[in-house]
């Protein structure tokens, strides 16, 4: 069976120029004993704003598999597909997020949620779960409608699961996440086990399962929210999730899928602290952050780097609502904090450089360009070969701040220390 290690840590290439830069970071980790897993995501709609194939990320990634000589597993995420987008991910895709989001509160048949309700008689009462302090309970009302908000979507993941598992030759041939994460209201952890018994009554051999935690996951910056909810309600996911795989029998590796999880600093000290007291496993899928540090390198580079990436940003400010609307949910700018063109135009290498990065007590580091540049990597696809061709010219600065950026600032804090 094609099954996900304990710590997977997705990293997103838009360009595809940096999966040996991300490798680094993996080894680096490795040679702090601590196996951490890559795989690389792209979803059907960075593909579309790009114009790529979802093939150049397989090949991307094999060729830095090869040349790094990595001999631990790797994997390759079809993100956020569904019926209508799964079909070119097939060959190039080993795992596949099945994102139902869309189907939550749909809908759904009501004898079918009347015989799970039947079915689990467990689930009504007081439910005891180990690591949980105080119990949930449900009655069969409260059972049936949370049944009924998640139903639709799950028969859903069942229907795209199956077909993927027909067309790769069997479900040992793939790596299945549910994804919930794209939707307006967060899952408790009690909606989280409902979820769970309808997956494995449905048959999906789910390995990880993305939440919509409660808080805001804006793409690039840290988490908004109260983390004394959020260790509560991760806490008790992890503990669901065990009492679920031991019930219901789904995949023993199944664990949470944090997605958004790059640049989340103030949840790091939590999720890790969970980690090691639980023995739990992660996957982190970051935001597609990688094209930042691009950014970043190309403004240190100084010269013609620096000046493309003040070009990129003075049309990606003409072009903020356009930029920023697929996107509205995530993010959270304020364009009054927006420099003018004209002001970065006059800084240095370095300032640009610390405005972009993230790190957030830095004086001179702004949010509100990070975010923007971060929806606007459109405007390097636009520049083509020019864009590329400076990628490879300072290839040695931008990679180091690749690297650095995923070893030091993600996965130090969440699984070295
Ligand atoms: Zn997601």
């Amino acid at each position: 069976m094609d099954s996900l290690e304990r710590f997977t840590f997705g990293v997103g290439d838009r360009f595809a120029h940096q999966a040996a830069a991300q490798l680094r970071a993996f080894e680096l980790a490795a040679e702090q004993g601590v196996a951490v897993i890559p795989v690389w995501n792209k979803s059907n709609r960075e593909h579309s704003f790009i114009g790529s194939e979802p093939q150049s990320v397989y090949d991307a990634a094999a060729a830095a598999i090869k040349e790094r000589q990595w001999s631990k597993g790797w994997h390759v995420d079809a993100d956020h597909i569904g019926m209508t987008t799964v079909d070119r991910f097939l060959n190039c895709s080993d795992f596949f997020t099945i994102d139902v989001a869309d189907s939550i509160g749909k809908p759904a048949d009501a004898a079918a949620i009347d015989a799970f309700v039947q079915r689990h008689p467990e689930l009504q009462g007081e439910i005891q779960i180990e690591g949980i302090e105080n119990p949930f309970s449900m009655t069969a009302d409260s059972l049936r409608q949370t049944a009924g908000q998640y139903l639709l979507a799950v028969q859903e993941a069942g229907t795209i699961y199956r077909y993927i598992a027909d067309k790769k030759g069997g479900e040992d041939q793939l790596i299945a996440e549910v994804s919930m994460d794209e939707t307006d209201a967060p899952q408790t952890p009690p909606e989280m086990l409902v979820i769970l018994a309808l997956l494995a009554d449905e048959g999906v051999r789910v390995q990880t399962i993305a939440p919509k935690f409660t808080g805001r996951f804006n793409k690039g910056v840290d988490y908004v929210g109260d983390l004394q909810q959020f260790e509560r309600e991760f806490n008790d996911d992890l503990a669901v999730i065990a009492h679920a795989v031991s019930t219901y029998g789904l995949p023993g590796n199944l664990k949470v899928s944090v997605h958004s999880g790059s640049d989340k600093f103030s949840l790091y000290p939590i999720i890790r602290k969970a980690l090691e007291r639980t023995g739990a496993g992660l996957h982190l899928k970051t935001a597609g952050t990688t094209w930042l540090e691009e950014l970043i390198g190309l403004s240190e580079a100084e010269g013609e780097g620096l000046a493309l990436a003040k070009e990129i940003y003075a049309y990606a400010l003409q072009h903020v609502e356009e930029f920023c609307a697929p996107y509205a949910s995530v993010i959270d700018i304020d364009a009054a904090k927006l420099p003018s063109a004209d002001e970065v135009q006059g800084w240095q290498g370095s300032q640009f450089a610390n405005a972009v990065r993230h790190i957030p007590d830095h004086p001179e580091f702004n949010p509100h360009v990070r975010q923007l540049l971060h929806v606007s990597f459109k405007v390097a696809a636009k520049h083509g070969d020019r864009y590329l061709n400076m990628l490879r010219e300072n290839s040695e600065i931008v990679g180091k701040n690749v690297t650095e950026n995923i070893y030091q600032r993600h996965m130090k804090p969440l699984f070295v220390g």
